[in-house]
């Protein structure tokens, strides 16, 4: 899949979001974060995924100024991310998105896949569980993220993320079923 597209490097973006772009060709210092020792997603599609990060960004500016995403930043968004953004949306209106905050201040967002299975994604949003995330991303390289990480990150920027707290016992057994 050809990711080259003609838009955007947000100048607002934040570091946190990726620092500065970079080149295409570049390595990326990111690659080792991919979970469980299989083949870290190359680097255009950290590319990608700090893009994602950046526009995710901007859409939860937005909402703290109390307006919409543009229709310009949700095109942008349906180019990064052309296969995930209906869905992810579609878990979002569905309130599938959840995330469980421990007392230590430690949180996995709960994701109610489409049939019902719900998916753990650990905070910061690098990882999820489920079968796509290990096919598409660890194993392929070519989607930077699943839906439900996509829906996460969005849930979390539109307001749409009800906190549930849970115990740090709870939520360390959730971690450690993880791995
Ligand atoms: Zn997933």
């Amino acid at each position: 899949m050809n990711w080259a597209w003609p838009c955007v490097w947000p100048e607002d973006c934040s570091a946190d979001a990726g620092s500065e772009p970079r080149a295409p060709d570049r390595p990326a210092d990111g690659a080792a974060r991919a979970a469980g020792g299989a083949r870290p997603a190359p680097p255009a599609m950290l590319d990608v995924l700090s893009v994602l990060d950046c526009l995710v960004e901007q859409v939860g500016a937005a909402r703290e100024r109390h307006q919409p995403a543009s229709d310009e930043l949700l095109l942008a968004l349906q180019a990064v991310a052309p296969a995930l953004l209906e869905p992810a949306l579609d878990l979002i209106d569905r309130s599938a998105v959840s995330r469980l905050v421990a007392p230590a201040g430690r949180a996995v967002y709960r994701v109610l896949g489409s049939g019902g299975v719900p998916y753990y994604c650990p905070q910061p949003l690098t990882f999820c569980p489920c079968p796509a995330f290990q096919y598409t991303v660890l194993q392929r390289g070519d989607q930077p993220l699943c839906k439900h990480l996509l829906a996460a990150k969005l849930a979390q920027a539109l307001g749409k993320c009800a906190d549930t707290a849970v115990s740090d016992p709870h939520l360390r057994d959730l971690l450690t079923e993880l791995h």
